[in-house]
């Protein structure tokens, strides 16, 4: 994990902490978010009903920002 540092316009500093995908699988309606799972995609099969993924999928990638932490105050 790298400390990276977001600073918002209004000078905040935010700590981004896991991205993370989501794929709906066509087949089943399988949601597939774990990592392991996602790299199942889009070569191999739905974990879930073993179907292929057919590349229809919905895929959703999300950005999950940690609360902010006060790097640099005003006194
Ligand atoms: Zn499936």
């Amino acid at each position: 994990m790298s400390d990276t540092i977001i600073t918002m316009a209004d000078g905040s500093k935010w700590k981004p902490s896991t991205s993370s995908d989501t794929v709906h699988c066509v087949n089943c309606d399988n949601a597939v978010d774990t990592p392991e799972e996602i790299a199942t995609y889009p070569t191999g099969n739905c974990p879930d009903c073993g179907e292929s993924w057919t590349g229809k999928e919905r895929r959703r990638t999300s950005i999950t920002v940690a609360a902010a932490e006060a790097i640099s105050g005003e006194a």
